[in-house]
């Protein structure tokens, strides 16, 4: 069975009075969940959000049973709200790792809706696994922002999917095949907006002890400003079954054999960014009341975080695979081709050219763009042909050797005792008198 370790840490930062944060370190279920609403509510919903998932998941841990959980997670946040007036506008975003059972291949799923993040460091390289449900990463992924606009547009603190005010689609998901080493990082926004993915993964590559490690992050980001509530659950991969001692380059590369929820959302290499699909429905927002970090800030981790994943590794592996395959391509064909032309034109046959029996180089019919020529123009006409091989000399008759041929064509002619007969059926020196000959030598056949 994979084997898991996790640390937390979650701080109220320096500017907030109060912590609407709340991280869950399970067995085998771990989330961090970043509530909102005024008065007491954020901090209603994010921990009603999580023990709900706790609780459900622990009866189903299946992907089927994560999407489920997240569901009454929702349900949960949603109860709440309507049983109070104050409570009525919060919600929480949500973002989780779980180990699925046994039968599911231990796999991990992450589920993820609204801005908290999931990060992967493996083999040393941080890479970002989730998106966040915000209206310009929306914009984004419909096309109609670009990076660069989306990294400074104002309305990024403002969600488009949470649990308890607005579910939508509910959470995107996703899994991921754990490797002995793998560690992942869930974060609210106040870790991400106040430190910047370099420093990030500096400290997961360096502080060995989940807890220990996810404390440092957290004094980065009080350090850094601290102007929100900062959570932070470090989950390391201790033994993955083996796995990572049998895996292959192949293996990595290969498509994984979990199940995606959503059309679109399959992850592809191991490191890489997962792409959801696109949504057209109407963005509905929900304002988040909290300081803005500096743009410059955001804008920075967000190039770091998108721009190598998303665009250039890709496209030069493409490139480097669809060169290779065109050059094996093409020798491919020119040996076929030089093939086809060597069977094509390597034999002879003896066939008719306008009434006259003649030999040809080539195949009958000819192949391809092979066709066949005519390599000696016999005097015997195609009435002369005794009828036993007339519908042979009509298709053409193959032989492998010009010498065979000319012996073929002998034996249609005349079998005169005169010792020049060679000479005569095989060439065009002599036409009509081997001709006559021959229509003489068939006439009594004929009767
Ligand atoms: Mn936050």
């Amino acid at each position: 069975m994979t084997e898991l370790n996790a640390g937390s840490a979650t701080d109220v930062g320096r500017r907030r009075s109060i912590n609407q944060d709340m991280v869950l370190v399970s067995d085998r279920i771990f989330a961090v969940a970043d509530g909102m609403g005024g008065h007491q509510g954020g901090e209603v919903a994010s921990l009603a959000a999580v023990e709900a998932l706790r609780d459900a998941f622990r009866d189903l841990p299946t992907m089927d049973g994560l999407v489920e959980a997240v569901r009454a997670a929702n349900s949960a946040v949603e109860a709440r709200a309507r049983s109070s007036a104050d409570l009525r506008n919060m919600g929480t975003t949500l973002t989780v790792v779980a180990l699925l059972d046994e039968a599911e291949d231990d796999l991990l799923a992450i589920a993820n809706i609204g801005d908290s993040r999931a990060y992967l460091l493996r083999n040393g390289e941080l890479s970002q696994l989730t998106q966040d449900h915000s209206v310009p990463q929306e914009l984004l992924r419909q096309g109609q922002l670009s990076e660069a606009e989306a990294a400074v547009d104002p309305r990024r603190n403002i969600l488009t999917r949470v649990l308890g005010a607005s579910f939508g689609d509910g959470p995107d998901v996703q899994n991921l095949i754990p490797y002995t080493g793998d560690r992942l990082l869930l974060c609210s926004d106040g870790l991400y907006n106040e430190v910047d993915d370099a420093d990030i993964a500096r400290v997961l590559r360096t502080v060995d002890d989940p807890t220990a490690a996810a404390q440092n992050l957290v004094d980065q980001a009080n350090a850094n400003g601290g102007a929100d509530n900062i959570s932070v659950v470090i989950v390391d991969v201790l033994d993955d079954e083996g796995r990572a001692a049998t895996a292959s380059a192949v293996l990595a590369d290969a498509p994984q054999t979990g199940r995606s929820e959503r059309p679109g959302a399959e992850r592809r290499g191991a490191n890489r960014l997962m792409t959801t699909d696109e949504r057209n429905e109407e963005l509905r927002g929900l304002s988040r009341p909290k300081a803005s970090p500096p743009a410059a800030m955001r804008s920075d981790s967000w190039e770091r975080n998108e721009a190598p994943n998303v665009h250039a590794e890709p496209e030069r592996r493409i490139t480097v695979r669809v060169v290779g395959f065109i050059l094996i391509l093409l020798l491919v064909l020119g040996v076929a081709a030089g093939a086809v032309g060597v069977y094509a034109r390597g034999s002879y046959f003896v066939g008719l050219e306008e009434g006259r029996v003649a030999i040809f180089k080539g195949r009958p019919g000819g192949l391809l763009w092979f066709s066949p020529t005519v390599e000696e123009l016999t005097p015997l006409t195609e009435a002369s042909v005794p009828p036993e091989r007339a519908a042979a000399v009509a298709e053409g008759h193959q032989v492998a050797t010009l010498g065979e041929a000319r012996a073929y064509v002998r034996a249609l002619g005349p079998t005169p005792g005169a010792g020049g007969a060679a000479d005569a059926g095989t060439t065009t020196s002599a036409p009509d008198t081997t001709v006559a000959p021959a229509t003489t030598a068939v006439a009594p056949a004929a009767p």
